[in-house]
């Protein structure tokens, strides 16, 4: 359906369509339709055109055109962010600019250990392209096949690595970026020392869109992967799996990956995930994934976990354990991790918290606020899954037998505020890595601390006077 376009959007898309072309500038609804709506599905916008630039200099022509003509852009990369971030407002007042186009790597070196990637770069073929020339980027999620380096920064996006290498902030080098002005702020040299002042690249990266457009981005590389070792295990309870986590740090440097997975989430991959199939013969109420790494090609790490789940198992830690015995199984237990919000998506609605709370006290208070939460609304069913050594966990709120069209009007915002009154009562973060977006916008402002907002209002008002970076989103 055609989406109807103020003045001045029209004259900025028929500006941009004569100084760029028919390449840069989509008005064909049916080639916008896909991309309006965010990944869950849940936040419908609208978008009189989609504007593909593949360059930093049309990126610049574009943001001047929005400042001249006062038109709003939505900066968009895989539109796999999960607060609906990348989403035009549904009223059509703003502008999709899809960098997608923008997908050249356009250097690796090895001597800086340093990639320069441009913004539209999907994370999967990043992890390609430096695996080639015996490198990696070690940051890596769910969305690898679609998100792109553009988004992962725009995000401080995290993962199931950032336990040995930290989220986008510690990854990344430096940022090019489009300001709000058109000016060009350029960071790539990928300098270790730099105390100019203010970090521009620090204070854009987790911005999602609101400070400018990111065209590229330098990122910290590390030795590719010699050898690993997955492993799956069975527990008795979150407590047990952060006894398991110390356990195994206390021996080894090898740990990047370890993810908590209860039974409920298990058993909902194994019935809507084609091709899966668990690990382990018997139940148990709690999983966990475990990856060591190692850059040595001489060593066993193999036999270095075995021999340490043997000992945990021995001890009582772990109910049981199963080693991945080649790559291909490894792939399948990931795919068990990682497929968990595809499974909750066909099974029904879902109200998704990214929620962190300090490591320790997390096992507790997923067991605390599921209970809290299933006896306030009986017949939904809580859990949480996820980065537990990050203290980071996707606390999911599943309708259960509440499932009714009008769900998430019905329960959905008290669930919501219960939720991040437990995180903000434990000291936590409403928004570990998906950031704000517009979902968590109205709960960041009921809780953060006004010096928090007042801050942000007002790097937005002194970058952004104009408002044209995808307004709507994350600054209250
Ligand atoms: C299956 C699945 C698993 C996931 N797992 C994780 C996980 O483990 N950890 C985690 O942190 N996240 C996870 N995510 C969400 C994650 O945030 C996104 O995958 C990724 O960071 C967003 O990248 P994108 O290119 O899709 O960005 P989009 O969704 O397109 O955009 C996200 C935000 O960034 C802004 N943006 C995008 N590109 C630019 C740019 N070039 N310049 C300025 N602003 C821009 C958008 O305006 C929006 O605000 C997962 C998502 C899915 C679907």
């Amino acid at each position: 359906m055609a989406v109807r376009m103020t003045e001045a959007e029209a004259r900025l898309i028929e500006e941009a369509g004569r100084k760029l072309g028919p390449k840069v500038v989509v008005t064909d609804p049916k080639e916008i339709e896909p991309w309006v709506s965010d990944w869950r599905g849940r936040v419908h916008g609208a978008s009189p055109a989609l504007l593909s630039p593949s360059s930093t200099e049309e990126v610049v022509e574009i943001v001047r055109l929005a400042c001249e003509h006062h038109v709003p852009l939505v900066p968009q990369g895989g539109n796999t962010g999960m607060a609906a971030g990348a989403t035009p407002p549904a009223d059509g007042s703003a502008i999709l600019l899809s960098m997608r186009r923008m997908n050249r790597i356009r250097s690796i070196s090895a001597e800086n250990r340093l990639a320069v990637a441009e913004a539209g770069i999907v994370l999967a073929t990043l992890h390609e392209a430096t695996h080639d020339v015996g490198l990696r980027f070690p940051l890596t999620l769910g969305a690898r096949g679609s998100c792109t380096i553009g988004g992962l920064t725009s995000t401080n996006a995290g993962g199931t690595q950032v336990l040995k290498f930290g989220t986008m902030r510690a990854l990344v080098a430096g940022v090019e970026a489009v300001l709000p002005d058109g000016s060009v702020h350029t960071g790539l040299s990928g300098l270790k020392k730099d105390n100019r002042g203010y970090s521009l690249d620090q204070l854009l990266i987790g911005a999602e869109g609101t400070l400018g457009v990111i065209t590229a981005v330098a990122l910290r590389l590390v030795p590719a992967i010699a050898g690993r070792a997955v492993a799956w295990t069975g527990l008795d309870s979150p407590n047990k799996a952060l006894e398991l986590l110390r356990f195994l740090e206390a021996r080894t440097s090898s740990i990047e990956g370890f993810e908590l997975v209860p039974q409920d989430s298990l058993d909902l991959v194994l019935k809507h995930i084609p091709g899966t199939r668990s690990p382990l013969s018997g139940k148990h109420l709690w999983h966990a994934l475990i990856e060591a790494t190692t850059a040595d090609p001489a060593a066993t790490i193999a036999a270095e976990l075995q021999g340490l789940l043997a000992a945990a198992l021995q001890q009582g830690i772990i109910g049981d354990a199963a080693l991945a015995s080649n790559e291909a199984q490894a792939e399948a237990f990931w795919k068990l991790r990682d497929t968990i919000s595809e499974a909750e998506r066909a099974e029904g609605q879902t109200l998704a918290h990214d929620i962190s709370v300090p490591v320790a006290d997390m096992p507790a208070f997923i067991t605390d606020a599921a209970a809290k939460v299933e006896a306030a609304f009986p017949g939904v069913v809580a859990s949480g899954f996820g980065h537990l050594g990050d203290g980071n966990i996707h606390f999911h709120v599943r309708a259960g037998s509440h499932a009714s069209p009008d769900w998430y009007e019905a329960e959905g915002e008290r669930i919501m505020h219960m939720v991040d009154d437990l995180v903000t009562a434990a000291g936590g973060s409403i928004s570990a890595e998906h950031g704000i977006g517009q979902l968590k916008r109205a709960e960041f402002a009921r809780l953060a601390p006004p010096g928090r907002i007042h801050a942000l209002r007002a790097i937005k008002q002194a970058l952004d006077p104009l408002g044209i970076m995808n307004p709507g989103k994350l600054v209250p």
